[in-house]
């Protein structure tokens, strides 16, 4: 009679304690016991749920869906321009679906892979194991166990790759489509450290590679990108409505001005989103709070001398951080202790200033001593489980108040959120960099689209001390083309991308002499050969790093001009021996 094989790890024969290695050798000798090698995973199995209904797409979606399709005859690259809420998701599946029936693999690329759990979940319930996500956190030894099964060709092999930029780098057998979600954003650029590339860009050189096709998907799409779709270069596919016939938020801006006027306080919290907030919680609907992160933090300093503690390495105030009651550079991570005294004049007295993180929250305990608030951030939640508990838990209700930065505009959906304030959109408007308004715009549409998820209209607080800036009407009316055609018009007259390329150059150097000669001797050069392209030598708004001071130069190219030999021009200008002494760091596209 056959007896059934049963396995047991070596490892855990020995460490029951009963056996020891001589005595299993003794057994494996006689025959009693056998030894096989097998391979095991690491990496957990994911079956897909037995009974999964068929994705339904409503008409719009079907209308958009089929576009996508036709597009894709006439070209490699389609931009699916879809407002928030639409259901991108649903469409992307779909195609997914359809490439995997022809035996090919997909890409899914995304922004930001610690907050998609809701993404990757929906994908395995549907595709169960088929799917297989990629990203710079995992251990050396689960990635190898990734590209194998991403190389492999047999029927255990991962068919769908949702990933983080890094991801471009798999060796996929069989590409037939790669998703670009959410391709306008800033986090698909990589510049620390090398290599430098911009993913979306990168991904649709891999398609071609693969001869696939690339979908790049956006409420917000990048000016470049949409400009790529006006030229002919890329296809074009709009859904303007959202999914369900949801309206888009209503947004409101309040004037901060006149609600500092009546107070002796700055006030972070004006009496209309305090209303909002206080008829959300009654009707037990969510809140999201978006704070940007600059703007919003402590530092120390004299109340006699002003003298401000900054960092030992680095041109960079200090900043403070109550939890740990200590100072922190968030540029090479040093920290000290919160000084007793000044530094400069032994005044005891050393002052708080600015308004920080904890601040946000304390402020809106008091007003809402009921309500339950978390925080998401970069600085509260560094391990990844962290942020997938307070995904959780805010999915789950048990958060009614959401405080948070940039993350929490990034591939959430939730969708018993109505109400969301941004507490100060200032910060925002003035950034030193051509793609300020386009940035503001695009982060203003993404927060509000948080909002009025499900068959409700939502409701937006912008607060702000500038309230006619002309980029509130745009967000308002979610006016893509205006800011498309404004946007282009500027960047045409002061020849910057899509007018141009752009070559940042950067220069580091111990001593600060040393630099500024070999700096001004290199924008020499290059303006013997690019004439009034060169820009700088200048310092950055943060002139030292990490004990290396650094300068700028920009190179502006003309689009008329050959890339390769530009290329070669400057690879031997840097190449000088003059050069040798200092680093010199090269970002082609910088964002
Ligand atoms: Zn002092
Ligand atoms: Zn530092
Ligand atoms: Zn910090």
């Amino acid at each position: 009679q056959q007896q059934k094989d049963v396995f047991i790890r070596k490892s855990e024969l020995l460490s029951s304690e009963r056996i020891n290695e001589s005595q299993l050798q003794a057994l494996l000798k006689k025959g009693i016991l056998e030894k096989h090698d097998k391979t095991l995973s690491r990496l957990k199995v994911y079956e897909p749920e037995k009974e999964i209904s068929e994705i339904v797409l409503s008409p719009e979606q079907e209308t958009a869906m089929q576009s996508i399709k036709n597009q894709f005859h006439k070209n490699n690259t389609v931009l699916f321009h879809g407002v928030t809420g639409s259901g991108k998701t649903e469409i992307y599946m779909k195609l997914i679906q359809e490439v995997l029936e022809e035996g090919k693999q997909v890409l899914y690329l995304l922004p930001e892979i610690a907050l998609t759990t809701q993404i990757i979940h929906r994908l395995r319930t549907y595709f169960g194991n088929k799917v297989g996500v990629y990203h710079s956190r995992f251990s050396e030894f689960e990635r190898v166990e990734i590209w194998q099964h991403v190389s492999d060709k047999t029927s255990d092999s991962y068919r769908v790759i949702i990933g983080a930029r890094s991801a471009l780098f798999l060796p996929f057998n069989n590409l037939g489509l790669i998703i670009v979600d959410e391709e306008h954003d800033m986090s698909y650029k990589q510049f620390e450290p090398s290599p430098h590339y911009q993913a979306r860009d990168s991904a649709i050189v891999l398609a071609k590679l693969h001869e696939a096709k690339t979908l790049l998907g956006s409420a917000t799409p990048a000016i470049e990108t949409y400009n790529n779709t006006a030229r002919g270069k890329y296809g074009l596919v709009s859904l303007y409505q959202r999914y369900g016939g949801v309206e888009l938020p209503n947004i409101k801006i309040v004037d901060l001005r006149k609600e500092n006027r009546k107070k002796q306080n700055y006030t972070l919290y004006s009496k209309p989103l305090l209303e909002s907030i206080t008829q959300a919680l009654a009707k037990k609907e969510q809140i999201i709070l978006f704070q940007n992160r600059r703007g919003f933090s402590v530092h120390l300093e004299c109340g006699l001398c002003n003298y401000i503690p900054t960092c030992k390495h680095c041109d960079v105030t200090l900043t403070y951080h109550k939890k740990n009651n200590e100072l922190r550079c968030h540029y090479c991570g040093y920290k000290e202790a919160v000084p007793q005294k000044c530094d400069l004049c032994q005044n005891p007295h050393m002052e708080m200033r600015g308004i920080g993180t904890e601040k946000v929250e304390e402020e809106l305990q008091l007003f809402f001593p009921q309500a339950k608030i978390a925080r998401l951030d970069y600085d509260s939640t560094r391990s990844k489980s962290a942020y997938q508990q307070i995904i959780s838990n805010f999915e789950n209700r048990k958060i009614d108040i959401l405080v948070g930065t940039q993350m929490v505009t990034k591939g959430l959906d939730f969708d018993n959120v109505s109400t969301v304030g941004i507490l100060n959109a200032d910060n925002m408007l003035y950034y030193p960099d051509f793609r300020s308004f386009e940035r503001a715009f695009q982060m203003l549409s993404q927060v509000s689209g948080r909002a009025g998820r499900k068959n409700k209209q939502g409701q937006v607080l912008i607060q702000t001390f500038n309230p006619h800036h002309p980029i509130f009407q745009l967000v308002i009316c979610n006016d893509y083309q205006t800011l498309f055609h404004k946007s282009m018009i500027e960047r045409k007259q002061f020849t910057y991308p899509p007018f141009c390329r752009l070559i940042k150059i950067t220069l580091k150097h111990k001593k600060q002499e040393t630099l500024d000669k070999l700096a001004k001797m290199l924008a020499v050069e290059f303006k013997k050969v690019f004439l009034g392209s060169v820009l700088g030598p200048e310092y950055p708004p943060i002139m030292k790093i990490k004990n290396l001071y650094q300068k700028d130069i920009i190179l502006k190219i003309n689009l008329s001009k050959s890339l390769v030999s530009s290329k070669n021009i400057i690879k031997k200008i840097i190449s000088l021996p003059v050069f040798k002494s200092i680093q010199i760091h090269l970002d082609v596209d910088p964002y």
